[in-house]
């Protein structure tokens, strides 16, 4: 075995929000060995969710939506090594090997590499003007065509990226046409009420939608969008294409090494993976819940980025403790704000607190009696309490409660 070029005590892949709070949490716990942060990204760690939000409708300059100053990670001692990506890990000898050929050992590895988004399939997908929704130089080429006179857009898949790309569009006076496989929008992660709510208040916004319709080919005008042919065979002419249809956890060279990896790669209560001294966390990381009854999923959110993150650099500085963090989650569409808490995951019954037709209302999911999510659109006071209710781990609670806007949830506790 050679020796590796360098060698740092901790290496950090990613510089997403996962990768970033593990280097924030570490210093802040005492670490103080040599930490090396490694991402694909050219630009220093940045929040996410404004990509598809404040960021894209250019409400947000760059600046405002850097996780810390860039100087920040200098003053603590976190070498950011960006535009970097990793090839290989080797569990046996502790060390990875960059696409360059350059190797750093390791004395702990944290995987935060998140996703790739999942790409379309169809002819035509590699066409100039198909745009994807997961880093800063994406949301850039949108913003880029959107200067350059874009005006039509069809954004594939209804799930919450593709939702938030539309009210940003329309906002800029796009127009938008949402073209999703199920019969529902927010169909992976939302019940029926919340997703026929969306649906109305994007055809209010003058949103085209098309449910139960997938996409057949994309078809060029010298090498760029210009039409989307439905599985119906109708064509919907346009400028550029927005897909937002999920992640496949970037991953390969855990697995490659060896990792178990199922929906994402295995870790154990505290974020180790199968590998000795590497642990995962955020997108990536298949995990028992204790919110969806130990049920092994994958979370995407900052939330579960950060909580896990916190979760490693304990277990590395030695206060060993379970990840059981509340997952919570929002989505900003329109002057609207949703903010869930908890998992829907095999709820058996939705109540609705209060009336959708107000624009502010909440979803209760209910698992054999006991409430196991809200869904709250404007409505603060049930997110807050609804966490507590949660984190409580509740008995069974009379629906008629949930459903009354009169009562309080704290009252509930
Ligand atoms: P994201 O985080 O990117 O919004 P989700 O998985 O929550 O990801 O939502 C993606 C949505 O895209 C789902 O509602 C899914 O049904 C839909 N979808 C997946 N593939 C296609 C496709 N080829 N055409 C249209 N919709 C799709």
């Amino acid at each position: 075995m050679s020796e590796p070029s360098e060698s740092a005590d901790i290496v950090i892949v990613g510089t997403g929000h996962g990768g970033a709070q593990a280097a924030i949490s570490l210093r802040q716990r005492g670490a103080e060995g040599r930490i090396v942060m490694i991402g694909r990204d050219t630009a220093p760690p940045y929040e996410r969710p404004p990509l598809s939000k404040e960021y894209l409708a250019g409400d947000k300059a760059f600046e405002r939506i850097l996780i810390r100053p860039e100087k920040f990670w200098a003053d603590k001692g976190v070498e950011l090594k960006l535009g970097a990506a990793v090839a290989a890990v080797d569990g046996a000898a502790h060390q990875i090997t960059l696409s360059d050929g350059s190797t750093i050992g390791y004395r702990k590895l944290i995987w935060a590499g998140g996703g790739d988004p999942r790409r379309l399939a169809c002819p035509g997908a590699g066409l100039k003007g198909v745009f994807y929704v997961r880093d800063k130089s994406d949301a850039d080429a949108m913003m880029d065509a959107l200067s350059a006179g874009a005006k039509r857009a069809v954004v594939i898949g209804g799930g919450y990226i593709g939702l938030e790309a539309a009210a940003v569009l329309r906002k800029l006076d796009c127009a938008v046409t949402v073209v999703e496989t199920q019969n529902r929008v927010l169909a992976r992660v939302a019940g029926e009420t919340l997703s026929r709510f969306y649906e109305d208040e994007h055809r209010q916004h003058g949103v085209d939608l098309r449910l139960s319709t997938g996409v057949s080919q994309i078809l060029g005008d010298g090498g760029k969008v210009a039409r989307v042919a439905l599985d119906t065979g109708e064509e919907i002419a346009c400028d550029m294409v927005i897909v937002g249809i999920g992640i496949v956890p970037s991953i390969a060279p855990l697995i490659a090494a060896g990792a178990a990896a199922s929906n994402g790669v295995d870790v154990d209560f505290c974020c180790r993976t199968t590998l000795d001294d590497v642990y995962a966390i955020g997108d990536c990381a298949a995990h028992a819940n204790p919110f969806a009854d130990q049920a092994v999923i994958r979370l995407e959110s900052v939330q579960n980025a950060n909580d896990m993150a916190n979760t490693v650099a304990k277990a590395i500085m030695g206060e060993k403790e379970p990840y059981e963090a509340l997952p919570w989650f929002w989505s900003n569409q329109y002057d609207l704000k949703l903010q869930t808490a908890g998992l829907n995951l095999g709820f058996d019954q939705a109540i609705t607190r209060g009336d959708p037709a107000t624009r502010k209302f909440t979803i209760v999911y209910m698992k054999e009696g006991r409430p196991i999510a809200f869904d709250c659109v404007g409505t603060m006071k049930d997110y807050v309490q609804g966490r507590k209710l949660l984190e409580s781990r509740p008995d069974k609670i009379d629906p008629a409660l949930l459903a009354d806007p009169e009562t309080p949830l704290k009252e509930l506790l």
